[in-house]
């Protein structure tokens, strides 16, 4: 894992994003699974805060994703601008890794500032802005 721009706090972020997603791909909601990706967001205040996707066994619209998840916590504790987010991807150990966020994510994340994303790049995991990852954003 080529990793030169991410400091000790990003892979901590990495790792409780990991651990997380281990938690609640064993949760089971009326006999259905319903998660397998974590995410993990570190707002500028230094706070963190973490949540599974939410998957409707029947109804994908009426599900949230990680990074929603993570970002509705935050939001809620009174938290605006995001630092950096990772989202991780957990079905079992030769099934995981760190996971782009979707377009949907990005501009809902784009409420939050600009932030730095964890992302898989050519070289291993990097940091991209959002704004790189979501152009022509910069007036919303
Ligand atoms: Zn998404």
């Amino acid at each position: 894992m080529a990793n030169q721009d991410l400091t000790d706090q990003d892979l901590k972020l990495i790792n409780l994003a990991k651990a997380t997603a281990k938690k609640y791909i064993t949760e089971r909601w009326e006999g259905d699974r319903i998660s397998s990706v974590a995410a993990c967001v570190r707002m500028k205040s230094g706070q963190v805060y973490c949540g599974p996707n939410i998957k409707h066994p029947h109804s994908s619209p009426s599900s949230l994703d990680a990074e929603n998840t993570a970002l509705a916590v935050a939001y809620a504790n009174g938290e605006r601008e995001a630092e950096v987010i990772i989202a991780y991807h957990y079905a079992d150990e030769d099934h995981q890794g760190v996971v782009s966020p979707c377009g949907q994510c990005r501009e809902f994340l784009r409420l939050f500032g600009d932030p730095q994303v964890i992302v898989e790049g050519e070289k291993g995991l990097e940091k991209r802005s959002l704004l790189e990852l979501l152009p022509n954003s910069e007036n919303f």
